[in-house]
């Protein structure tokens, strides 16, 4: 493990003998955002298993900057999207990370499709979402004129970001308060130590360390619950023992997967049809959003993620082989948005695996931000999780002050 930087003297500093007062688990999205909020006031590490950051969900998604449309009123996903979606645009603006305020399109794609449009529209309006209009089939296509919507709901404030520039952008920053990434280092055992954390670490050459911390963050995204087991959290829900032997109840921590494959649109003559997101009616039961249309700030056009439910712990391949059956529905998908969309046009695109603390089939689950004892543990950070990655840092201090 490379030497330490010295930690910048804090107050929140407790005993000497950490090698720094906080240990964040994972370098994504919210790790890094996370380390740049706390590392203003204390000394902070990231650790990281990959070669890099950001080589896991936070570099395999859609990148959208939502706008607290969709979920349950008063949840967590629900309050840090609505404070998250200003932030990001900030930030971008300040740390020059590439940004679109393009806004997007819920799209009625046929007259039956027309109702669905009044649920999501009040839901959002429970959610506040900002600026939101209902448009006439004629004023969606002034919007986007390639695609046959008959109504649609239209969000301004949604927009697209460079998911791995802001991730870099977030680690500069954290480094700039003095925060130090460590990468190519798994945390592989964790337990308590005296007032804080004892961390085993294994690194790509199989070496082991050892790392003491006052204070743990585990934002490990796919792998939240494993690092939760280590300090012998119940991932079903239960007890935990507190510092004077009392059980404390606690919310239920395991974590399923779901997988989110894209297909991309490989004409740029097809792909310059389209300038934002367009999705279709949301399918909250089969994981996601209904397959739809993203634009990226390098301007590709994405179709996708389809959700699709795996096995636990299967080893993640972000690899995409093309399937023919997949293709098609992926096709016929494209199709409702862009009719006359060939088959040659489109190609596979991205993976991406969400964090999910909702069995198959069930209702949309909350993040879980949980704090006990000395550390915090970030679970089911799926999506808006990237929109909602600065104000869920501020949560963590929050929760940490
Ligand atoms: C298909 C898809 C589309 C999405 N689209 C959007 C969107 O449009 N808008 C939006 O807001 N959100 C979206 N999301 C959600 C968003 O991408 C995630 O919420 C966000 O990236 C989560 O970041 P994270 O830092 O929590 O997790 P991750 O990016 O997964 O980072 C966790 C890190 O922890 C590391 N780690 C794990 N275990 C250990 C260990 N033991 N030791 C050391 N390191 C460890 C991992 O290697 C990883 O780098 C999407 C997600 C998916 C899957």
């Amino acid at each position: 493990m490379p030497a330490m930087t010295p930690a910048p003297p804090s107050p929140a500093r407790p005993a000497d003998t950490f090698d720094a007062d906080v240990v964040v688990i994972g370098a994504g999205v919210v790790g890094l955002a996370v380390a740049e909020r706390l590392a203003r006031s204390a000394s902070v590490v990231v650790l990281e298993r990959h070669e890099g950051i950001a080589r896991e969900t936070s570099a395999h998604n859609s990148g959208v900057v939502h706008a607290s449309i969709y979920y349950e009123t008063g949840s967590l996903k629900h309050r840090l999207c609505w404070e998250g979606n200003p932030l990001i645009y900030e930030w971008a603006d300040a740390h020059h990370v590439p940004v679109l305020r393009c806004g997007k399109l819920i799209a009625a794609m046929t007259e039956e499709e027309r109702p669905g449009l009044d649920e999501v529209l009040r839901q959002a309006t429970a959610n506040e979402a900002r600026d939101l209009q209902r448009l006439s089939g004629e004023q969606a296509r002034a919007l986007e004129p390639h695609v046959p919507v008959v109504e649609a709901i239209w969000s301004p404030s949604t927009g697209v970001v460079d998911a791995f520039a802001l991730a870099r952008s977030y680690e500069a920053a954290a480094r700039a308060h003095g925060a130090l990434t460590v990468t190519h280092h798994e945390v592989t055992h964790l337990e308590r130590e005296g007032a804080g954390f004892r961390l085993a670490l294994r690194d790509a050459e199989g070496a082991t360390s050892e790392l003491r911390a006052g204070t743990v963050v585990n934002s490990a995204g796919l792998h939240a619950h494993h690092v939760a087991e280590m300090l012998d959290y119940p991932l079903d829900g239960g007890f935990l023992q507190d510092g004077a032997g009392q059980g404390v109840p606690v919310p239920a921590l395991r974590q399923r997967v779901n997988r989110g494959v894209y297909y991309d649109i490989v004409d740029p003559e097809v792909a310059r049809r389209i300038s934002r997101p367009v999705y279709p009616l949301p399918e909250h039961a089969a994981g996601g959003l209904g397959l739809h249309l993203t634009v990226d700030t390098d301007g590709g056009v994405h179709l996708g993620p389809a959700a699709e439910w795996i096995e636990p712990d299967v080893p993640l391949d972000y690899r995409n082989p093309d399937n023919p059956a997949l293709r098609a529905r992926f096709l016929a998908s494209g199709q409702r948005f862009l009719p006359g969309l060939r088959d040659d046009q489109i190609a596979p695109g991205q993976v991406g695996y969400r964090p999910k603390l909702q069995a198959p089939g069930g209702g949309q689950a909350d993040f879980l931000i949980w704090r006990h004892r000395g550390y915090v543990h970030l679970g089911g950070i799926e999506s808006p999780g990237l929109t909602s990655s600065l104000a869920l840092a501020r949560e963590v201090e929050k929760h940490l002050r």
